[in-house]
């Protein structure tokens, strides 16, 4: 499902170049679930802007789900973006005057999705994560960790086969963390789309079947326990 092969992102800077990816490889199969872990600069956001369809590699191969990202072009990118992929955003980035309801729909209704389409996938999605009850809420009237749900759900709505999270819990205290791991280990273990978390946290990595360490743009390590913990 998602196949990186020999993967190198070189930065070009006035003071010379630096490897930020340097010949990663990596195979993830459909469903499966990911944490990628590693000290600031090992190339976590690198790699998370190319699986991301936001960045192209210098060198080497991206397919996910079969689309090779090395080679697109901006149209097939977008299109990646909006049919392939959801992501999760430390900070939530949810739209403050729109409702719960109106977050999640969003993306359906930006890919031309029909109303009904919409309004059924919402209540889907909003079930899922636990905040049916919370669906005509504003972002303001929520706690962090309902805040995180709710851009998870609006990651989900489109039905993306790539779930990627960047630090989903670094924003939050350690109860409301708690509560968003639960729903991220939900989508795992119903295999709703192939989940890749990068985290600082411990308790979040140890989450996930395999688990990836990452140091000065290489994969120092890969463990696949073959269950979640
Ligand atoms: P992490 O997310 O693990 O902190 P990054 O992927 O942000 O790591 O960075 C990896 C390396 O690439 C670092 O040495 C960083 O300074 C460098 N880097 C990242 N983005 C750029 C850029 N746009 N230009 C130059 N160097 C960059």
């Amino acid at each position: 499902m998602v196949s990186l092969q020999n993967v190198t992102r070189i930065y070009s800077s006035g003071i010379g170049e630096v490897r930020a990816l340097d010949g990663v490889s990596l195979d993830l199969d459909s469903g499966a679930f990911a944490t990628i872990t590693g000290p600031s600069g090992c190339g976590k956001s690198t790699l998370l802007n190319l699986l991301g369809g936001l960045d192209h590699p210098t060198s080497g191969e991206i397919r996910v789900a079969g689309i090779p990202l090395h080679d697109a072009g901006e149209a097939e990118l977008t299109r990646y973006r909006r049919h392939t992929l959801g992501i999760v955003f430390q900070f939530f980035n949810l739209l403050p005057a729109m409702t719960v309801r109106e977050n999640v729909e969003l993306p359906l209704l930006l890919r031309g999705e029909s109303s009904s389409l919409a309004t059924t996938r919402v209540s889907e999605m909003l079930d899922l994560v636990g905040l049916s009850h919370r669906a005509s809420h504003f972002p303001h009237q929520l706690s962090g960790g309902e805040m995180q749900r709710t851009a998870t759900a609006r990651a989900l709505v489109g039905h993306p086969a790539l779930l990627l999270a960047d630090e989903p819990t670094g924003n939050l205290d350690s109860a409301n963390a708690a509560m968003v791991c639960e729903t991220f280990s939900k989508i795992a273990s119903q295999k709703i789309a192939t989940l890749i978390i990068v985290t600082h946290s411990d308790s979040v990595a140890a989450l996930a079947p395999v688990r990836i360490q990452m140091l000065d743009g290489k994969i120092l390590s890969k463990s696949d326990s073959g269950f979640a913990s």
